[in-house]
């Protein structure tokens, strides 16, 4: 049986208009439970509601309506064990440029009652890998440094369950590849959760068992990443013609274009066509085929689906 590590019922939030500005209902009743254990995916894009639901759960936010209920506790009912049970890396780089790394992190502990006996700051800081920076002022941390410093503060007080808002927002592929090893160990050696948000597609494919899809302020999407793929079956097969085409191939189901490189793009469903009469179309054009490719539908095409019919 699976435990939830987090269940929001009912989840509203509308944000006040302020001098003459109308209101923004940001969330319009969501329905979410995220499983104990999993890497989970918030997708949508900018301005979907994604930081609202997640600054909702890390208590930064008040909810309109609905309830959160997080690791078993009602984050009303119960708001300290609700907030001990999540750390939260947040989307904006807001650190005091006072501290060190290892001074933040000693600060963000106390905050969170962790004793001294209790901290783990260096091996954060190592996880991380700003141990040769333990001492260094936090204004004089590069962007990566810095975002790296947030993922250690998030886990101070030992989480059961870590949200990332836009983790690799604006970073480099290095910093990029560093956060998604953290975040993979925390996973599989401790089973932590992990929920993040992305407008990376790819992020969200390479890392995430399940996602959920907003727009809008609305849940349009949830499933496992393999079945959001499998949703839609259409193929594509990527022909290079030995010599320009003198007349396209055409048959049911194919849809067929010439790329501006000579390669014709063939798009056909699975589940009505094989391959092997998309190639007959081909032979029966008098193609001579040099190359063949074949390219599946990705997450893109999944989410462009769900949230243009909107
Ligand atoms: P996302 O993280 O998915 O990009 P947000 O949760 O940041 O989306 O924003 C959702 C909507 O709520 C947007 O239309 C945004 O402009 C609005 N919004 C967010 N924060 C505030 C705020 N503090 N006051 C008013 N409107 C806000
Ligand atoms: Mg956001």
């Amino acid at each position: 049986m699976t435990q939830n590590a987090i269940e929001i019922r009912g989840l509203k939030k509308t944000y006040r208009g302020s001098r003459g500005a109308p209101e923004k209902q940001a969330l319009k009743g969501i329905e979410l439970d995220i499983p104990a254990g999993s890497i989970f995916g918030l997708l949508g894009p900018n301005g979907a509601g994604k930081s609202t639901m997640i600054n909702i759960m890390a208590g930064l936010v008040t909810k309109t309506a609905g309830s959160v209920n997080i690791w078993g506790f009602d984050q009303d009912e119960n708001p300290r064990q609700s907030r001990a049970a999540i750390g939260v890396m947040p989307q904006e780089l807001n650190l005091d440029p006072f501290f060190s790394p290892r001074g933040a992190l000693e600060v963000q502990a106390g905050l969170y009652g962790v004793p001294k006996s209790q901290r783990k700051s260096d091996e954060i800081l190592e996880m991380v890998g700003l141990s040769d920076k333990a001492e260094a002022y936090a204004r004089t941390l590069s962007g990566g440094m810095r975002r790296r410093l947030l993922l250690g503060k998030a886990l101070v007080h030992h989480p059961q369950i870590l949200v990332l808002d836009e983790p690799t927002a604006g970073v480099d592929i290095e910093l990029r590849q560093m956060l998604w090893a953290n975040i993979r160990k925390l996973n599989e050696d401790r089973g932590m959760t992990i929920i993040l948000t992305t407008h990376y597609l790819e992020e969200a494919e390479e890392m995430c068992d399940e996602i959920a899809i907003i727009n809008q302020g609305e849940l349009i999407a949830r499933d496992s990443t393999a079945n959001l793929l499998g949703q839609l079956d259409s193929k594509t097969l990527v022909i290079d013609p030995v010599s320009p085409p003198t007349r396209l191939p055409e048959g049911t189901g194919i849809e067929v274009s010439e790329r501006s490189d000579g390669a014709l793009v063939l798009s056909y469903h699975a589940a009505e066509t094989t391959a092997e009469q998309v190639l007959a179309a081909v032979r029966d054009a008098g193609i001579a085929i040099r190359d063949v490719k074949t390219e599946q539908a990705d997450l893109e095409d999944v989410f462009l689906a769900l949230t243009s019919s909107k």
